[in-house]
C-alpha cells in the first residue's frame, strides 16, 4: 500500500548517517529498483562453512595465551567453531561462555566426560608444558583430534606415547606451531623455496624475553615438572622449529650447545635461563641460535642468508607486527606480507581440515616429538660442555 512517502528517497536518520554523497548514492539505487530485486550471491566464492558443518572446538586451559589469543582468533575461522571451555575455574570459564558464545563446560575432574559430548570435535590443549601429555591422551582416548600447544611435552618419551595414541585411536594430533600459518613467515618460505636468496647458506635465530617469578604465566616457566625445560623449551623452540621450517630439503645430523644462566640467578633453580646452540645440517650449512630468560624488551629475531641474498625478520614470530627486510644488492626493502593476526584462525582451520579429511596436519605430532629430541640433544651437549651430539 502506497504510505504517501517517496519510498526511493533516502530516510531523514538514512541522511544523517550515511552522508550526502552516500545518501544521493542510495536514492539512485533505490530509484533504479535495485533494493527490490536485490542480487544473486556474487563475489567472494570462499565463504565460510555454515556454522552447523564447522568442526566444533573445547579449548582446554583459559590462561593468558588460550584468552588473549586463542579464543579470540576463532572470530575469523571459516571451518572452526567454539563450543567448549575446559577449566580450573568455573566462573572464568562461564563469564569467557557468555561472550562466545560457548555453553558447555567442563572442569579437568569431570574432563573425560567429553567422550559422550558430540558437541566436541577437536581439543586444544593450552595448559602449561608439563600437562601436555596427560590432556593430549586423555581427548585422544576420547575419541577427540588434539591440536596441542608447543613445546609438544616435557620428554620425547611423552611425545612418543601421545603420537601412539593418536594412532590408536585413528584420531589426528598436531602441535601448534602458528608460525606455519603467519602470513609473513609463509611468504619468506615462498621466496627461499623458489630460489630467491640462491643456496642456503646460514639462519640464525634469537628469542627470549625477561622473566618475572612473581606473575603466574611465568612461574610455572620456571619450575621442571610444569615446564619440562627453561628458555630452550619455552622460547627457544619458535626459533628451532621456525629455522627447520626453512630448510625444508635439510636434516639436522648433529648440535652442540652451552647454558648462558647468569650465575647466582635465583629464577633459575630448576630450569635453565639461557641456551645458545647450533645445528650441523646434512647440507654442510649450520643453524645458530640462542635463547633466554634474561633479556628486555621481548627479542624474535630469525635470519636467513644466502648466496644472492639475504632476509631477516624482526620481529619473526610473534602475533601481530611480523617484519620482513630483505637485501639483496641495493637499498634493502622493508616490508610486511601481511596480517600476523590471521594466523590463529589459519592454525585452527587448517587443523580442522586435515582432522576432517584424515590427511595429517602441517605440523603433525612427529615434527613435535622432532624438536623436543633435537632439545634433549642440545642439553646434553651443554651438559658435556658443548661437546657435539649426533642426532
Ligand atoms: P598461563 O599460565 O597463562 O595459562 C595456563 C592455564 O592452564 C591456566 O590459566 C589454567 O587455566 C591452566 N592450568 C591448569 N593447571 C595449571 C597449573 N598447575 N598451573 C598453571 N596453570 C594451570 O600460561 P600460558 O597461557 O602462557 O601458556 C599456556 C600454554 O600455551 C603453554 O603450553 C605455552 O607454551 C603455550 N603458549 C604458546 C604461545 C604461542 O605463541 N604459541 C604463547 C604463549 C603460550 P584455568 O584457570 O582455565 O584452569
Amino acid at each position: 500500500m502506497a504510505s504517501g512517502k517517496d519510498e526511493t528517497h533516502p530516510t531523514r536518520r538514512e541522511a544523517l548517517m550515511l552522508g550526502a554523497g552516500a545518501a544521493a548514492a542510495l536514492a539512485a539505487g533505490r530509484a533504479a529498483g535495485q533494493e527490490a530485486e536485490g542480487q544473486p550471491l556474487i563475489g567472494n566464492p570462499q565463504l565460510p562453512e555454515r556454522p552447523g558443518n564447522r568442526m566444533r572446538w573445547a579449548v582446554v586451559g583459559l590462561g593468558t595465551f588460550g584468552v588473549g589469543q586463542v579464543i579470540p582468533g576463532f572470530a575469523n575461522a571459516r571451518h572452526s567453531r567454539l563450543t567448549a571451555f575446559v577449566s580450573g575455574n568455573a566462573d572464568k570459564a562461564r563469564e569467557l561462555g557468555a561472550r562466545y558464545g560457548v555453553s558447555r563446560f567442563y572442569g579437568y575432574d569431570d574432563y573425560d566426560r567429553i567422550a559422550d559430548d558430540p558437541e566436541i570435535d577437536c581439543v586444544y590443549i593450552v595448559l602449561p608444558v608439563g600437562l601436555h601429555a596427560e590432556y593430549t591422551i586423555r581427548a585422544l582416548d576420547a575419541g577427540k583430534h588434539v591440536l596441542c600447544e608447543k613445546p609438544m611435552a616435557s620428554t620425547s618419551a611423552e611425545c612418543e606415547a601421545m603420537i601412539a595414541a593418536a594412532e590408536r585411536n585413528r584420531r589426528t594430533l598436531g602441535v601448534a606451531y602458528r608460525v606455519h600459518f603467519e602470513p609473513n613467515n609463509m611468504h619468506v618460505l615462498e621466496r627461499i623455496r623458489a630460489g630467491e636468496l640462491g643456496t642456503m647458506r646460514f639462519v640464525s635465530a634469537d628469542h627470549g624475553f625477561n622473566a618475572n617469578p612473581d606473575w603466574p604465566p611465568h612461574k610455572w616457566r620456571l619450575e621442571k615438572e610444569l615446564a619440562g625445560g627453561g628458555s630452550m623449551y619455552d622460547i627457544g623452540v619458535y626459533g628451532l622449529n621456525t629455522s627447520l621450517m626453512m630448510l625444508p630439503d635439510d636434516t639436522p645430523v648433529s648440535v652442540s650447545a652451552h647454558y648462558s644462566t647468569p650465575q647466582g640467578d635465583p629464577r633459575f633453580t630448576q630450569v635453565e635461563g639461557g641456551l645458545d646452540w647450533r645445528i650441523r645440517m646434512a647440507s654442510g650449512i649450520n643453524v645458530q641460535g640462542s635463547s633466554s630468560y634474561c633479556w628486555s624488551p621481548y627479542v624474535s629475531r630469525q635470519r636467513y642468508f644466502g648466496s644472492d641474498a639475504s632476509i631477516e625478520m624482526q620481529p619473526a614470530t610473534t602475533y601481530y607486527d611480523n617484519t620482513i627486510r630483505l637485501e639483496a644488492g641495493g637499498p634493502a626493502r622493508e616490508y610486511s606480507a601481511g596480517n600476523a593476526g590471521d594466523q590463529f584462525a589459519a592454525q585452527v582451520d587448517g587443523f580442522s581440515q586435515a582432522a576432517r579429511s584424515g590427511e595429517p596436519h602441517l605440523t603433525p605430532g612427529e615434527m613435535g616429538l622432532r624438536d623436543i629430541r633435537l632439545i634433549e640433544a642440545m642439553y646434553r651437549s651443554a651438559d658435556a660442555d658443548g661437546q657435539f651430539v649426533r642426532v
